[in-house]
């Protein structure tokens, strides 16, 4: 439980919660296959399904951020809320918050995976094999 907080500080900054190692994205939406500095996999459950909960994770923060939109703007308009721009402002942020929240959604589900299901040898990348010498 010490390690608690550093999992999820070192995913809010968007490194590897394992170890604060990084760059953890090549790009905004594509995450490496393992840690840089750790060479911990990213996708520790290779058979698929893994990020579930990355996503569930996204859709909760968004919500969540919807919903605080939305009642922050009522409170602070009534009694005239303006319906129109909350309408096209709510599309809006229900569309472009996921793609900016990404890249957290991805590191802080890791945070969480990694709190419930601690690190095993077999979830770092194995060195390769070095293969057969062929002499020319
Ligand atoms: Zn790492």
């Amino acid at each position: 439980m010490r390690r608690l907080p550093g999992l999820f500080l070192r995913a809010l900054r968007l490194r590897c919660p394992s170890c604060g190692g990084g760059p953890v994205f090549v790009t905004w939406v594509r995450m490496c296959p393992s840690c840089p500095s750790c060479g911990i996999n990213f996708d520790r459950e290779p058979q698929g399904g893994y990020w579930v909960g990355s996503n569930t994770i996204n859709l909760f923060v968004t919500e969540a951020v919807f919903a605080g939109a939305f009642v922050g703007t009522l409170a602070l308009t009534w009694p005239t809320p303006p319906w129109d721009a909350m309408l096209w402002g709510g599309m809006v942020l229900m569309l472009l918050f996921p793609v900016g929240f990404y890249p957290w959604s991805k590191t802080l589900f890791l945070a969480v995976d990694l709190t419930f299901r601690p690190r095993e040898p077999e979830d770092y990348v194995q060195p390769a094999e070095p293969g057969p010498r062929v002499r020319r």
